[in-house]
């Protein structure tokens, strides 16, 4: 029972088909912090402008802080600054950190094998976990334990692109340079960012810090991708066969979109499920 629960909502891992320049390396996602430049990214990651700003479509060369890059291939680290200058102690930090990263918990690395690079997202999908006893420890040692899950049905890591503890914390799941594998197969993951709700909200209310969390994140992600009102689903308004996001995350985020109603073209109903 324990095992159904943290499987929660499925999706499908994917093959390793071609893509854009320097995709089908493993990449990573990095968050523009005031003061970055494509130029001074390029020299970080190794990766060229030209890919840098073709893989996310860029029309400027302007970078606004928030945002979110896919670098393709880029496996350098970012380097330690070397005799950077210590801020002045009055400068407050920069607060781009808006989400805590894989790296704040994952045991395992993404099976890249098993992985295929996420196109430009243009639709979210909402899930609940479907269990209260994720709520009962830690995220950063929850989120191994469900990736654990995953990984052993093939999945190339966690399937959710960003996962929400009970608290409203976001955590990212799987990096968005990688497509997701929570919607029920290949043509219904393309674009599609999943977004994981620990919990269960098909019995319990969703608490006013946890949704108003939720809201934010999903604005945030909307205005970053551009992505309309109308291409953020919760799971069973796709997919009519699940209870998920559960009705009680249902309502929040039919009271987010402004009460607008299922969409009229669900997910491909195909058999290739978890698969
Ligand atoms: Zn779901």
């Amino acid at each position: 029972m324990l095992l159904v629960a943290i499987i929660g909502c499925r999706g499908s891992p994917t093959a390793a088909p071609p893509y854009a320049p320097g995709a089908g390396l493993p990449g990573i996602s990095h968050v523009v912090a005031a003061g970055d430049t494509l130029t001074n990214l390029s020299a970080r990651y190794g990766v060229s402008v030209e890919v840098i700003a073709a893989a996310n479509r860029l029309r400027s060369h302007v970078l606004v802080p928030g945002a979110i890059l896919n670098i393709p291939g880029g496996r350098v680290a970012p380097p330690p600054p070397v005799a950077a200058p210590a801020p002045p102690p009055q400068q407050p930090a920069a607060s781009t950190a808006w989400f805590k990263p894989r790296s704040a918990w994952a045991t395992a690395r993404v099976i890249t094998s098993l992985a295929k690079p996420m196109e430009r997202p243009y639709r979210i999908t909402v899930h609940h976990s479907g269990s209260r006893d994720d709520l009962n420890e830690p995220a950063d040692r929850r989120l191994p334990k469900i990736e654990r899950v995953h990984q052993a049905q093939q999945w190339a890591c966690i399937g959710y692109h960003f996962i929400l503890d009970g608290s409203g914390q976001v955590w990212e799941g799987r990096p968005l340079v990688w497509q997701g594998a929570h919607a029920h197969g290949d043509e219904n993951n393309r674009g599609n960012i999943g977004v994981c709700v620990l919990g269960d909200y098909e019995v319990a209310r969703v608490p006013p810090a946890l949704s108003a969390a939720l809201h934010q994140l999903l604005d945030r992600l909307c205005s970053e991708y551009s992505i309309d009102k109308s291409q953020v689903h919760g799971h069973r308004d796709l997919w009519s066969s699940t209870d998920c996001p559960g009705r009680f995350l249902s309502r929040d985020l039919r009271a987010w979109s402004g009460g607008l109603p299922a969409p009229a073209s669900p997910l491909v109903q195909t058999r290739a499920l978890e698969r």
